[in-house]
């Protein structure tokens, strides 16, 4: 399944003139976005399970045109990410299947937590579910320290 988003992504990536490239990267950055160069860097270490939302996620970044790294830009781009691997039957089903808990569905959808919780995000401000949940503040916490969080803008401009 993983092979097919990949693979998906990489010609939506190609279509756009948006090239990829696997580089070294610190253990703890899964993926950048180069706007300059219209160059996502994905790390070389990662299994397929985490490429595919790390380069959803990057290419959510070309796609809003992000310069910079903010909370907002970030959640946005998880939210997008997330839209864009997981289909509402998707989750249904899979939460149908495993019940209601991040790391199950994840494991379900052969995906990370980080893109269902931001999925659970997105589809709560759609209007389907109120209120915050306790994932928002774990998914802004993980941001802020910077683990877990596939990416870092390189090019704004020291
Ligand atoms: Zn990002």
């Amino acid at each position: 399944m993983n092979e097919e988003r990949f693979a998906r992504l990489a010609d939506l990536c190609a279509a756009q003139g948006v090239r990829i490239a696997w580089v070294d990267l610190s253990p703890q950055r899964h993926g950048q976005y180069k706007r300059r160069d219209r160059l996502i860097e994905l790390n070389r270490t990662l299994v397929l399970r985490q490429l595919v939302p790390v380069l959803a996620h990057e290419y959510a970044h070309f796609v809003h045109d992000d310069a910079c790294s903010t909370i907002a830009a970030e959640r946005r781009a998880w939210e997008y990410a997330a839209r864009m691997l997981i289909t509402p039957a998707d989750y249904a089903r899979a939460e149908r299947v495993v019940g209601p808990h991040p790391n199950a569905i994840a494991a379900e959808l052969d995906l990370t937590a980080v893109i269902v919780r931001a999925w659970r995000r997105q589809h709560r401000a759609a209007g389907h579910e109120k209120g915050p949940g306790l994932d928002d503040l774990a998914l802004l916490l993980t941001c802020a320290r910077g683990d877990l969080n596939p990416h870092a803008l390189s090019d704004t401009g020291t």
